[in-house]
């Protein structure tokens, strides 16, 4: 982080996302009733709720893929709503993401996918991944060590198990030096042990870089695990909102109630 420190305190102190009476409709579906949120800087925000809640709905909000039918998003300092295309591709080079399907490309190796989380580029160079920077190759390959797939840097995607494609995404993601990171259900194909493992890597990072992260999940019990805070979706309204450490036994049965949209 090379920061001016203005921008730095600036940065720390105000809330990475702020959501302000947020409606948001679908002709007659109303998704989200009026939501109010503040998520600080370094926090580690886990979404549950059923299918269907509107956990995706609101991750777009924050992303700028949709704007709020009423009320105020904020993001980064940021209204996504009100932003030009050129100031929301800005603003989105600030913020992560982490999808359910890994989004690689299964014929290049993890270090040619992750390299292409360099800058933004989407496609790999022609001539291949010696014609980047040796700064940025070495960038890559330090990525891919803090998700624990240094050795496999030059295996083709394809051949890696699904947790471990999922960490590759995340190492790529990382080039990005992202501020947010949202991500959208991302352990929903793998298995518990996979998934254990994929987010306490996203944990491990967001404490040491700093960044925020608002992660969609399934299963509840997982979210109790890994999260600093759980907000509870249910009908569009969140139903919950704590410290995950303060959350006890009876709230976890009214948030597995929620998960099952009873
Ligand atoms: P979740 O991610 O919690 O499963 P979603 O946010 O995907 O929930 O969906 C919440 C509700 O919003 C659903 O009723 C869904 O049909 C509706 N919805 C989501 N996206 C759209 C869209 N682009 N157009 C119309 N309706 C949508
Ligand atoms: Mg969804």
């Amino acid at each position: 982080m090379t920061l001016e420190k203005p921008a730095a305190e600036t940065a720390q102190h105000s809330p990475s996302i702020t959501l302000d009476r947020v409606v948001k409709r679908f002709g007659d579906n109303t998704v989200l009733h009026g939501v109010d949120l503040q998520i600080h800087p370094g926090e580690f925000i886990a979404l549950v709720g059923p299918s269907g809640a509107g956990k995706s709905t609101l991750l777009r909000l924050l992303n700028g893929s949709h704007s709020p039918t009423e009320g105020h998003v904020r993001v980064l300092d940021r209204e996504p709503a009100r932003c030009s295309r050129r100031e929301l591709r800005r603003l989105r080079t600030e913020i992560g993401f982490v999808f359910q399907q890994f989004g690689l490309v299964g014929r290049l190796t993890a270090l040619e996918n992750v390299l292409m989380g360099a800058l933004g580029s989407l496609s790999m160079p022609r001539y291949g991944i010696m014609t980047y920077p040796k700064q940025l190759r070495e960038r890559a390959v330090e990525n891919l060590e803090r998700v624990g797939l240094v050795d496999q840097r030059f295996q083709r995607c394809d051949t890696l198990s699904g947790g471990q494609q999922q960490r590759v995404a995340i190492a790529r993601m990382l080039m990005q030096d992202a501020r947010l990171v949202l991500a959208d259900e991302p352990v929903a194909s793998l298995d518990p042990a996979a998934s254990i493992s994929v987010l306490e890597t996203l944990k491990k990072l967001s404490a040491e870089d700093g960044f925020t992260v608002v992660c969609s999940l399934h299963q509840v019990d997982l979210a109790l695990q890994v999260s600093d805070r759980i907000v509870a979706v249910r009908d569009g309204q969140f139903i919950l909102d704590k410290p995950t450490h303060t959350t006890d036994e009876p709230e976890i049965r009214a948030i597995y109630q929620a998960h099952r949209g009873a």
